[in-house]
């Protein structure tokens, strides 16, 4: 396939360590090219063998990250979008299991006929036209690809292959290699070491790979001296090692990256001349706003059955340090465990305590449901602004039926398929769905939005289009009788079939919707959602609010126990 012929390709691998946060270190360059006037395009190569993340567990692979035309993907494309502002899609994110599923159907269908099927050329070639085609369909300068993992892998070697030999064929100045490799420090030594970077370094140049910068995250700054030595072994001019020590919030990246010239040596390296000076005023004024907030601070509970691995709520997490910059205060997240409130005798007062909003997150499968609802009931009865995210909202609707519309039985079909009063069901075309890979309800839909409503309030706008990534709906067959009881239905589908977002006549700020805010909440324009959610609980904690304690809370008793999964 035919590669545009002015597209300038920047890969990103890691080296030493995981987790040392190559997708910050592709979105902050993509960033800072952006800035200076280049078109940008951020993507990720995955090497492991499923298709898409989508049917991964959050605990392997933390949030599932969903974009407008509808691909499930890895949670660095939230980082991509949060930083450039600008919408990733399906061809963002590609897995070496989608590159195998691509050959193997060739092979299938006789495209390869007479040849032996091969890793070299067929799989790499595959990755190319891959990479070709990402950036013909971008109109772009710069398309930036992240590859998962860390050197030493064996499963990432087709995508290190692929980049040799395109580095090889697009000749010099077109193709840059960043290495982003970690670089300890010894207390007991007092002394940063270089030998892991070394090793690193060797290990691609072993795959035929000689990378063209270092990045090397450490916890000090990296002396002049240090830069020297391991550009002397590993083949680089010491302007080309640059220093990344830890910030305190991942918004000051960009920053530290501008200071140490990495742009400047990129667009050197690519021959890219005349860009101007990145204005990062605005960017400043955010980080400032998440360090230093005007208006003190407010603690948000999320409740979810993941707490123990932050990463299945990264979006949201991140939609919380752009509302509270937004807001200017600064939000503190207390992760609540949805089990752990469904034991008799947990206090649900005490581990509430100081708590100014309390969010319910998005997941699947019935494990916490009980706990969750149980969050939600407190929320409603002693008016604390309550916040449901998809699950969140079904959980809403099922404590709504249950404790104010008198059904008890009330449930989704996801939990118990016989449940007497199914709020929360199937849509009719979902029955029909065997597979579980990409058959949800996924990506952008349209919204319209009830005027004098709370989130007609937060968006100022009638019609708004969100993200989707569920299989389940309100059942319309109790929307009479839910509105009878005091919820107002202020956000549906365009033809009013599919409920969106619901919401309480009587209670300070109690707004639940059946997509995922989270994913566009960005820098420049925290999520309307996320705004109007933490101001009403920067207003309820300026109100020296007092819980009544003369509201009685109904004894809680769990309907089913099924164990969890
Ligand atoms: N499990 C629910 C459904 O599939 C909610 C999904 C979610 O929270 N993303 O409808």
């Amino acid at each position: 396939m035919a590669r545009p012929k002015n597209v300038k390709y920047i890969f990103v691998t890691g080296g030493v360590i995981s987790s040392l946060g190559k997708g910050i270190l592709s979105a902050s360059l993509g960033m800072l090219l952006k800035s200076r006037g280049l078109r940008v395009a951020i993507q990720k190569y995955d090497p492991y063998i499923n298709v898409d993340p989508g049917t991964m567990s959050p605990y392997q692979h933390g949030e599932v990250y969903v974009t407008d035309d509808g691909a499930e993907t890895d949670l660095d494309l939230g980082h991509y979008e949060r930083f450039l502002d600008e919408s990733t899609s399906q061809t963002s994110n590609l897995t070496m299991g989608r590159v195998y599923k691509s050959v193997i159907d060739k092979e299938r269908s006789g495209d390869y006929l007479g040849a032996t099927v091969q890793v070299v050329p067929h799989v790499i070639d595959e990755i190319k036209d891959r990479m070709a085609e990402q950036a013909r369909n971008g109109n772009l300068d710069v398309l930036i690809t992240e590859i998962g993992g860390t050197i030493g892998d064996i499963e990432s070697l087709p995508f290190l292959e692929a980049m040799r030999e395109l580095k090889l064929e697009m000749g010099d100045g077109n193709l840059v290699n960043i290495h982003l490799t970690f670089v300890p420090y010894i207390k007991s030594a007092s002394e940063l070491k270089t030998k892991p970077t070394q090793h690193s370094v060797k290990m691609l140049l072993g795959v035929g790979i000689q990378p063209d910068i270092l990045v090397c995250r450490s916890e000090k700054l990296l002396s002049r001296e240090i830069k020297n030595k391991v550009g002397h072994f590993c083949n680089l001019n010491e302007f080309d090692v640059i220093g990344l020590n830890d910030c305190e919030t991942i918004y000051e990246v960009p920053l530290t990256l501008l200071q140490e010239k990495l742009d400047l040596r990129v667009l050197k390296k690519l021959g890219l001349k005349g860009f101007k000076e990145p204005s990062l005023d605005y960017w400043r004024e955010f980080c400032n706003k998440v360090k230093f907030p005007k208006d003190g601070e407010v603690t948000i509970g999320i409740c979810g059955k993941y707490t123990e691995y932050p990463d299945a709520y990264k979006s949201i997490l991140e939609s919380f340090i752009h509302a509270g910059a937004s807001n200017n205060v600064k939000v503190t997240v207390k992760l609540l465990k949805a089990e752990d409130a469904e034991s008799a005798t947990f206090d649900l007062a005490k581990e509430l305590q100081g708590i100014n909003g309390i969010l319910v997150a998005p997941g699947f499968g019935d494990r916490g449901i009980e706990g969750k609802i149980k969050y939600i009931e407190y929320a409603r009865v002693q008016n604390i602004p309550f916040f449901g995210i998809c699950l969140g909202m079904q959980c809403a609707s099922i404590e709504f039926a249950r404790n104010v519309c008198g059904m008890q039985e009330a449930n989704s079909t996801e939990f118990n398929k016989r449940a007497r009063f199914a709020v929360i069901d199937l849509m009719e075309h979902q029955k029909k769905v065997k597979e579980k890979g990409g058959s949800m309800r996924l990506g952008s839909y349209p919204c319209i939005i009830t005027e004098g409503s709370k989130a007609y309030a937060a968006y100022q706008k009638f019609l708004v289009n969100e993200r989707h990534r569920h299989r389940y709906e309100f059942n319309n067959d109790y929307r009479k009788n839910f509105e009878e009881n005091g919820m107002i239905f202020s956000g549906t589908s365009p033809n009013g079939e599919l409920v969106e977002i619901i919401e309480l006549k009587d209670h300070r700020w109690f707004v639940a919707v059946q997509f995922h805010p989270e994913l566009k909440s960005r820098v420049q324009k925290a999520h309307s959602l996320f705004h109007g959610f933490v101001a009403a609980a920067k207003e309820y904690a300026r109100g020296a609010h007092q819980l009544d304690l003369t509201v009685d809370m109904p004894s809680f008793v769990p309907l089913y126990s099924d164990p969890a999964p």
